[in-house]
């Protein structure tokens, strides 16, 4: 349960080891298709509103291109940074740009539209990034409120959703420009793809910059993804064709499951998990907006992360350590995404309570299960 690589469904699994068939045939234009238009459906997107696209390469080129096709050299920008991959997005745009601005709550706040509201009316911004999710804190952000003041302005809202597509509400219709993700978390699949959509208004700008970078050029990608969802083949560079297989497989689950039943599913398993966690006396860190997809959470203070860690795979789950430097070790991170469901989010918090008390933190073991279990209560989220 770490926040992704997650556990993928066989299903998806055996995509990957058919034989890989012939890029250009019928079959896999078709299957790049059917993943192109449920990749518009999760982003609340259509195709008159908005070009999606798949590219090989990890969340990092996601976030480079949703960006370096919309900047030029010296481009003012904001980033509104709530931990781990806000600091990446400002290190992404130093090698371009010295205009860097950006808002910064403190660690386990999100950002406040209001601040963001004053930072535009006072700077003209050519672009700003704003991470749904960041996977280092668990911390969402009301993407919806800072759209809603991005879309009257000049400013493209670009956002990272690498850690909510497909767990948390997300609609390009909100006014976002351009948002990304990546196909290892809640999208369900191996890692090694980065989807995205671009808007209407970031596409018309994107058609006259010609881009710092050629891999990353979205105008060859979107041409790429026009072709296919035309059922003719586009090219640019050679599509992992299992991948994208595997990809579409998952992304057909999402779509039958059906996306807003999946986000409720993926909400009460981190509530639960919250509960169970709260309950025995540990701190998240995010103080109010909490994530679907991601629980960040303090450790006790007497309990090392290296061996509460080891100990909790030993007792049957596997969870990640803290991103944010200052502190890595005092804190840990369970991911809640994909297909898992209620008895998951009960092995996590016998894990945890087994983890605990062997490392010296007095417990009394069940307490974190009963608080789960009676959020989980009647609300049938399978396994
Ligand atoms: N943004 C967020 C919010 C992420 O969680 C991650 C990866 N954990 C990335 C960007 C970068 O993605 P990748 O590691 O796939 O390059």
């Amino acid at each position: 349960m770490i926040p992704g690589p997650i556990e993928y469904e066989s299903q998806v699994l055996n995509t990957m080891s058919l034989p890989t068939i012939s890029h250009s045939s019928k079959e896999f234009i078709s299957i790049y298709r059917e993943a192109l238009q449920n990749l518009m459906t999760i982003f609340g997107s259509s195709s008159t509103e908005g070009t999606p696209f798949i590219i090989s390469g990890s969340g990092t080129l996601g976030m480079e291109a949703s960006t370096v096709n919309f900047i030029k050299r010296n481009s003012k920008v904001l980033v509104v940074n709530t931990g781990y991959f806000g600091d990446r997005f400002v290190d992404l745009f130093s090698r371009f740009t010295d205009r860097i601005d950006q808002v910064k709550p403190s660690l386990g706040m999100q950002a406040d539209p209001k601040l963001i509201e004053e930072k535009l009316e006072t700077n003209e911004y050519d672009l700003m990034t704003v991470t749904h999710v960041d996977t280092s804190t668990g911390v969402r952000n009301d993407v919806k409120k800072i759209a809603e003041i991005t879309k009257k302005r000049d400013t493209l809202l670009v956002v990272d959703a690498v850690c909510s597509a497909g767990g948390e509400k997300l609609d390009m219709k909100w006014g976002i420009d351009v948002a990304f993700s990546a196909s290892q978390k809640a999208l369900g699949a191996p890692p090694g793809l980065t989807v995205g959509v671009v808007g209407s208004r970031a596409a018309s700008i994107m058609e006259k910059v010609p881009p710092m970078s050629f891999y990353s050029d979205l105008r060859k990608w979107a041409a790429v993804s026009k072709a296919m969802l035309d059922s003719r083949l586009g090219y640019f560079g050679t599509p992992n064709v299992n991948l994208i297989s595997a990809l579409a497989q998952s992304l057909r689950n999402i779509v039958s499951e059906g996306l807003n039943s999946r986000i409720t599913r993926h909400e009460i398993m981190s509530t639960a998990i919250r509960g169970g966690i709260t309950e025995l006396g540990l701190e998240m860190i995010p103080k109010a907006s909490f994530a679907n997809t991601i629980s960040a959470i303090y450790l006790p203070k007497n309990v090392r992360q290296k061996e509460f860690l080891a100990d909790a795979e030993t007792n049957g789950a596997v969870f990640a350590s803290g991103l944010i430097k200052e502190i890595s070790e005092r804190y840990f991170r369970i991911g809640h995404m994909g297909s898992i469901g209620s008895s998951e989010v009960v092995i996590a918090i016998s894990a945890i309570e087994r983890s605990l008390k062997k490392n010296g933190y007095d417990i009394e073991l069940g307490k974190g299960i009963k608080a789960a279990q009676e959020i989980l209560f009647g609300r049938e989220i399978g396994s």
